[in-house]
């Protein structure tokens, strides 16, 4: 027994999963065509889907935000569980990854939830901050994108949400390399000032979840 959380193993790991991993035969064909892709690394794994599957039922999400949405296993997981006039306003750059994605949001039945905006997810969210009948309206964000601009995403994401909603920060652990002072290149060094800046904002509940690459919950005063 201990009080501090446990060092998930490999054999605990495939414990867990055994035991707990409930996943769509559609996310895991999705993983499986994701899989040979170089960056393979930058989907979330299938317990942080499910995670966020429940997380989103639990607050009752209808109104979502995703930044980063590569292939799509991470937006496919959110569709999923929203109701039917649920909606995520999906942000990415790539052509190519995303139209992997928007095959599966359609062998799933729920493309129509799924509004894909391709450009670059500082502008797409300024313009949803400029309108200001949009405060305040979302449910639900999951950031998952280019490290550098994640203070940004997030204060946009703030603005957004509603009270009592919810922000998930993506890779807030970072491989571990937040530990290690030798590596300040901008991603990590990005990281590292959100991390700051989330456990010292009265706006905001948190938890650090040891999920994954570290997820951050946050969840709007
Ligand atoms: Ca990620």
């Amino acid at each position: 027994m201990s009080s501090r959380t446990l060092e998930v193993t490999e054999p605990i790991h495939e414990y867990m999963l055994g035991v707990s991993l409930r996943e769509p035969t559609v996310l895991t064909k999705l993983r499986e065509e994701t899989a040979p892709l170089e960056a393979a690394g930058m989907q979330i794994s299938p317990e942080q889907g499910q995670f966020m599957r429940l997380l989103v039922k639990l607050i009752g999400a209808k109104r979502t935000l995703e930044v980063g949405v590569f292939t799509g296993y991470s937006s496919l997981s959110v569709a999923m569980v929203l109701p039917d006039d649920g909606q995520i306003i999906a942000c990415d750059v790539s052509e190519e990854w995303t139209a992997i994605a928007r095959r599966y949001w359609q062998a799933a039945g729920i493309a129509h939830k799924i509004d894909l905006r391709l450009a670059p997810a500082t502008e797409t969210l300024a313009a949803l901050v400029a309108d200001e009948t949009n405060h305040g309206t979302f449910d639900f964000a999951f950031i998952d994108a280019d490290k550098a601009n994640y203070a940004t995403y997030y204060e946009h994401a703030l603005k957004l949400l509603r009270r009592g909603g919810v922000i998930a920060v993506d890779n807030v652990l970072w491989d571990g390399a937040l530990v290690d002072e030798s590596k300040q290149d901008a991603d990590t060094n990005a990281i590292r000032a959100l991390n700051k800046l989330i456990h010292k904002d009265d706006r905001v509940d948190i938890s650090l979840v040891p999920i994954g690459d570290g997820l951050t919950l946050a969840r709007k005063r």
